[in-house]
């Protein structure tokens, strides 16, 4: 029995990887569905002998408690950026110094995440997300979901790839219009709904995302000698690599390719943020070396972000967690970098003055840093009567008058007692990077504040399961949950503690400075 599972997992796996990787299936669907069927019953009546590996685990659903953390042997990096030709030819310039030899491979930049896989003996024992770098999450069971990426490999090899797991223009849109219908919250973008759905604790709904990957490097030492060559290694052994690259032997190529691909970004199945550019002599790379952050040898060419033309409906004013008063301009819907636009930020009073944008304005709309929709500038000569814009003098949350300090350029409600500021320092008291209780977001907080349950943080700590069932929406598991949660954030170490409060100038980089010097509170 043992050996027949064996086999059966070894020749789907082999065709699962000529089917999905080198798109030539040496056997028919009906032959494949014949064995894969035959796999699934062998596993159902022998369940301790289902391999790690076996294909089953790409469609079955199972349930997660969570993700581990998971330690990267070899560090992933992040890249430095160019935003113009100029800094392409420091960046040249900087290599030809000491290599004036050296020629570049130029890569599609691919929108998604960093992952990393690593194989023992030629099987996928583990997949992880890049985290900081150092330490990742580990998301095996949700990687193993994704179609394209090799459970086993055609040799017995311990190596450890990277690449980035994206989801699909087609996709992305099949997903959004699924929660759309379901009444769901749509992703903002395919990056977005990657990111998601890898941190999906139904592996199921993974495996019905339809994600995709593009490998391009070998962490662990390789016998390569060049980029180019390792690419061709990762497509030997059943990888997908994108094949959209170039080798230039100077700048002015690279500024070719980049032009090319950036007429038809639009065309490409999946999105792309830029071009890398790397070094393509292995040798030559490990003499450049790494900087703090990002490896010496490579940048990455950042497109200008898309900019659109829409007009300032209506604007809101929101007070967040430190008093800020902060403009949001609800606008006729724009395609803007692949997602609709409905809102943007007018950042602060300062800037609302200074460009002297009102509503009723057409505007021009961009993505600042590519996620986050902002307004620009008013489009000369289009402007009809409207008037200055309204600014508020009293606060949208609790009335209070607002100031306006002169060394500052936005508004700022100093009421300590205001109800929306209470909130959000709630909210931020609980948010991942501070303290870290999953479950406590923004409509419960807003629940727990409304029934006078939680006035500061203090009283997150009182709450009892009981308290949490008096809350509309609240069952016996989820109460629990969140119990479990906020007891389970007094482990947390006293520098999470100290950024949660939300001290201004006390960010999380100021509240470990000051630990690591004072020790404790
Ligand atoms: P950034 O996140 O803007 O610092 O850019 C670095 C990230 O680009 C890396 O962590 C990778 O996840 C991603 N990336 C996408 N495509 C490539 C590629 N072809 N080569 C290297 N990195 C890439
Ligand atoms: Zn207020």
């Amino acid at each position: 029995m043992k050996t027949r599972i064996n086999e059966l997992v070894e020749l789907l796996n082999r065709y699962a990887d000529e089917y999905y990787c080198l798109d030539k299936p040496s056997v028919s669907d009906a032959e494949y569905d014949r064995l894969y069927r035959e796999l699934v019953e062998l596993e159902r009546a022998n369940p301790d002998q289902v391999l790690p590996h076996s294909p089953t685990h790409r469609v079955g659903g199972k349930i997660l408690d969570g993700f581990e953390k998971f330690t990267h042997l070899y560090p992933l990096y992040s890249l430095q950026d160019a935003f113009s030709q100029e800094e392409l030819e420091a960046f040249d310039q900087r290599v030809r110094k000491e290599f004036p030899q050296a020629t570049y491979i130029c890569e599609l930049k691919i929108d998604g995440l960093s992952i990393s896989l690593t194989y023992e003996a030629g099987r996928l024992v583990v997949g992880a997300t890049r985290g900081d770098g150092s330490v990742g999450e580990n998301i095996t069971e949700n990687l193993k979901r994704v179609k394209d990426i090799p459970l086993t490999l055609p040799e017995p090899l311990d190596i450890t790839v990277r690449g980035e797991c994206y989801m699909p223009k087609t996709s992305f849109e099949r997903v959004n219009l699924e929660r759309q219908e379901k009444g769901e919250p749509e992703f903002a973008n395919p990056r977005n709904a990657a990111a998601g759905t890898l941190r999906q604790l139904d592996t199921g709904v993974v495996a019905k995302r339809g994600l995709s990957t593009f490998l391009y490097q070998e962490a662990s030492p390789t016998d390569a000698s060049s980029q180019s060559q390792v690419l061709a290694e990762l497509d030997r052994l059943g990888f997908t690599t994108n094949r959209d690259y170039v080798l230039a032997g100077s700048m002015s190529e690279v500024w070719n390719f980049i032009e090319k691909v950036a007429s038809k970004r639009n065309e490409l199945p999946y999105e792309i943020d830029g071009i890398v550019i790397k070094v393509n002599d292995l040798a030559i790379q490990e003499e450049l070396g790494f900087t703090v952050k990002a490896p010496r040898w490579a940048v990455a060419y950042k497109f200008p972000a898309e900019e659109k033309e829409a007009e300032i409906l209506s604007v809101d004013w929101t007070v967040g967690r430190t008093g800020v008063v902060t403009p949001t301009a609800n606008l006729t819907p724009v395609q803007l970098a692949g997602t609709t636009v409905s809102r943007a930020t007018l950042h602060n009073v300062d800037y609302i003055a200074e460009k002297d944008i009102r509503i009723g304005d057409t505007v021009i709309v961009y993505k600042a840093g590519d996620i986050i929709p902002a307004v620009l500038r008013v489009v000369e000569g289009k402007r009809d009567q409207q008037e200055v814009m309204p600014i508020p003098t009293a606060c949208p949350s609790c009335d209070s008058p607002l100031m306006h300090y002169e060394d500052e350029v936005a508004l700022r409600c100093i009421n300590p007692h205001c109800p929306s500021q209470i909130m959000n320092r709630l909210e931020h008291f609980a948010s991942r990077d501070a303290m870290n209780i999953a479950g406590l977001g923004t409509s419960i907080v807003e629940k727990l504040f409304k029934t006078d349950l939680v006035k500061d943080v203090a009283d997150i700590y009182k709450l009892s399961v009981d308290d949490l069932l008096q809350l509309e929406g609240f069952k016996e598991k989820s109460a629990e949950k969140l119990y479990q949660a906020i007891q389970a954030s007094k482990e947390n170490s006293a520098e999470k503690l100290l950024f949660g409060l939300g001290i201004r100038h006390v960010g999380s980089k100021a509240s470990k400075i000051l630990l690591e010097k004072f020790v404790s509170l």
